[in-house]
């Protein structure tokens, strides 16, 4: 195998912007080397085991015939030691001609690198474009690769305290995040776990990266790890596998604030709600702030254990609620002015109206606005909105009502209405029953509880269970689907 010279090295995925922070830097050939090898490790192991495993060792000695490379934590170090180190070894030899002695040693360091990092990237970041109608993008900022174990997500620089528009809806979420930091700041965090739970794009997201943020200013050096629940259960079940709990529970030991966002989807084994009730439970005995969002309150949770529920909740939950007009126009407002457009108070007045149940939906259709405009030269009226929103605009003008949806289901599926609130469990009912139910999820802002209550007093689980029965029915029953499908249609008057 050939290598290339160290003369002509492409920017490799490995190779660290700066030096390790605090640690003598290995100048001698082999460290170079190792730089060089990056991206021939990454082709031979696979982007996914690089990351998890080669990209966090970085070179601290060298001399001739031997390299010693440092890992962020004990768990990499004996992995790679177990699982790569000979073939490392014989890489590094072939490069080099003569024989290598590779030897490994856990840096502590690391732990500051990832602070220093964590708070590289806080820096501000471009002015990043609009996106007509898109999901958030998170500004592209070159960080060093941090191993896949420590490394969580970047906090948005816009999801700041200054950057939210408060109203009667969310102004308890909002003086509650920064009691929250305030808390942390002072080193004694009093709401723990702080529990943010409400529906999807009404600013949870936002208020957890604003609570970092105001740590990380208020207290430089502070060790924030934010994930989303997909990363936590990836490296949660990865670290089960490989029986290295300790592992798993060593990440966390310089963590001073854990976020996990959308914890709706932890779910799974019994042995992973232990381990995790664990980690949970000593990170808030040793003082260290959880921050939690799911689109439901802990006891709405699905397939968690009561016990876990009741330990979610145990500290500060508090509900996010869909803006009211008068908020939803200030939102625009404030993002309009942000994006330095100059849209006509009837304009932002006319979203205000129609687009009610989600401020993401809500900006999109203004970065969409405002890209359309700049791109014509039009002036942007109504009627241009109107048009240009044509579809948002379908779905949301018009209000479904549990009792609508309970009526179109029943008449779809040839049921009575009264069906929908009795005891009967009979196949032919209880299957539009639940579609009902699932519906009344999809398409209301209604909760399970309340939901459950539209049904004849039924229990949030057997309204959470419904959700779950149809949406797994979907895609294996086409025919189910074109009714659900056509329902949905006729109550929004498409
Ligand atoms: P969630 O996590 O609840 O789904 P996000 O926090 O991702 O929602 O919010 C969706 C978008 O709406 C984000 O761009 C966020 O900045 C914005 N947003 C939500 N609520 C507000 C608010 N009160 N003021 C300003 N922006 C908001
Ligand atoms: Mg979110």
């Amino acid at each position: 195998m050939s290598y290339l010279p160290t003369a002509s090295l492409p920017p490799t995925p490995g190779s660290a912007p700066q030096a390790l922070a605090g640690s003598p830097v290995a100048t001698g050939s082999l460290a170079v080397q190792w730089q060089a090898l990056q991206q021939h490790l990454e082709t031979t192991f696979g982007s996914a085991d690089y990351a998890a495993w080669l990209a966090p060792l970085k070179p601290v000695a060298a001399s001739a015939g031997s390299l010693t490379l440092a890992a962020p934590t004990a768990f990499i170090a004996q992995w790679v030691e177990g699982h790569y180190a000979p073939q490392l070894q014989t890489m590094l030899e072939s490069v080099t001609g003569t024989p290598v002695t590779l030897t490994l040693q856990v840096a502590p360091q690391f732990a500051q690198s990832f602070t220093q990092n964590f708070q590289a990237q806080q820096q501000p970041a471009q002015q990043r474009p609009a996106v007509a109608g898109g999901p958030a993008l998170l500004p592209e900022v070159a960080a060093e690769p941090q191993p896949e174990w420590l490394s969580g997500s970047r906090l948005d620089p816009r999801y700041t305290f200054d950057q939210f528009v408060t109203g009667k809806s969310n102004q308890f979420a909002f003086a509650a995040a920064q009691g929250v930091a305030g808390a942390v700041q002072a080193g004694q965090p009093a709401f723990n776990p702080f529990f943010l739970h409400g529906g999807v794009g009404l600013g949870k997201t936002h208020l957890m990266h604003a609570i970092g943020h105001a740590v990380q200013n208020g207290k430089p050096g502070v060790n924030i790890l934010y994930l989303s629940s997909e990363q936590f259960m990836y490296k949660f079940i990865k670290a089960l596998k490989d029986k290295s709990t300790l592992g798993f529970k060593e990440l966390f030991r310089n963590v001073d604030i854990l976020m996990i966002d959308d914890i709706q989807f932890i779910a799974g084994k019994d042995s992973t709600q232990e381990e995790f009730f664990h980690t949970f439970n000593v990170l808030v005995q040793e003082g260290k702030q959880v921050v939690l969002t799911a689109d439901r309150s802990p006891h709405e949770l699905a397939n968690i254990e009561d016990r876990l529920k009741s330990r979610l909740g145990s500290g500060l939950t508090i509900e996010v609620h869909a803006p009211e007009e008068e908020t939803r126009l200030a939102i625009l407002q404030a993002k309009a002015e942000s994006l330095g457009f100059d849209m006509a108070p009837q304009v932002l007045q006319l979203l205000a109206q129609h687009i009610a149940s989600n401020v993401r939906e809500l900006e999109g259709a203004l970065n969409r606005l405002v890209a359309y405009a700049r791109l014509t030269g039009e002036p942007l009226t109504p009627e241009l909105a109107r048009e240009q929103l044509r579809d948002l605009f379908r779905v949301y003008n018009r209000v479904v009502t549990i009792e609508d949806i309970q009526q179109k289901v029943a008449t779809q599926f040839n049921i009575r209405v009264s069906d929908m609130h009795s005891p009967r469990r009979a196949r032919e009912v209880a299957r539009p029953r639940q579609v009902a139910m699932f519906l009344a999820k999809q398409l209301t802002n209604r909760s399970y509880p309340d939901i459950g209550r539209a049904f004849g007093g039924r229990d949030h689980t057997t309204v959470i269970h419904a959700c779950e029965t149809i949406t797994s029915l979907i895609p294996r029953d086409s025919g189910l689907a074109e009714q659900i499908d056509l329902v949905t249609r006729t109550l929004q008057g498409r």
